[in-house]
């Protein structure tokens, strides 16, 4: 067997994914729509861990398509077979749209080795709905969180999530560092 061709073991997913900065895509995006026309100094953000998980994110959001994404932060998921934040509960472990929590078929299930499983966000196609994050927190580990992308964020002056927010979990941070994510020690 060739090297490429080996499995992947579940500690080479972490030693990779923390390799990677833990999380899908947000290395990519460290520039931001509002960035690009003015300078600012303060942007928004979501506050992980006082997130409520409300749905408020995908509909509120001055955007049609919501500059709120869930990320998944592999440092803390357990690659659980039934992953809480993917399947519904009661369902079979099996893909499948009747199974299946996400409303957009955003999250992908990919088998790694007996019984660890790797759970993929298309950016794309999430809405920032936070069905999987409150299925994660609620019975996993907590691995998949929203934040504010700021590719697709305008940075408003009053952002119209803020204000419907019922936890208060958007924050003004600094724009140099944009994003407010979980820590491993502290799911
Ligand atoms: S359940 Fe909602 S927040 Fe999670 S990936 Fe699907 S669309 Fe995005
Ligand atoms: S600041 Fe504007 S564009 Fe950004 S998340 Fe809030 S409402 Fe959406
Ligand atoms: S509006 Fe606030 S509580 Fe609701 S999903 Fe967005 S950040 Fe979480």
């Amino acid at each position: 067997m060739s090297e490429n061709s080996k499995p992947i073991g579940r500690r080479d997913l972490l030693k990779d994914g923390l390799r990677g900065g833990c999380l899908i895509g947000l290395g990519l995006v460290a520039g931001s729509a509002a960035h690009k026309n003015r300078k600012v100094d303060m942007v928004w953000q979501i506050d992980p861990y006082t997130c409520a998980s409300c749905g408020n994110c995908a509909t509120y959001c001055v955007l049609e398509d919501s500059a709120v994404k869930v990320v998944q932060l592999y440092e803390i998921c357990a690659y659980c077979d039934f992953c809480p934040g993917y399947f519904e509960p009661e369902a079979e472990l099996e893909p499948g749209a009747e199974n299946e929590l996400c409303p957009t078929g955003a999250i992908t299930r990919k088998f790694i080795e007996e019984p660890y499983y790797e759970y993929t966000i298309d950016e794309a196609l999430c809405i920032g709905c936070a069905k999987c994050v409150k299925g994660c927190a609620a019975f996993g580990n907590g691995s998949l969180f929203l934040q504010v992308r700021h590719d697709r964020c305008l940075n408003c002056n009053e952002c119209a999530i803020a204000a419907a927010c019922p936890s208060g979990a958007f924050k003004r941070v600094p724009a140099d560092e944009p994003y407010l994510l979980k820590r491993a020690d502290h799911s």
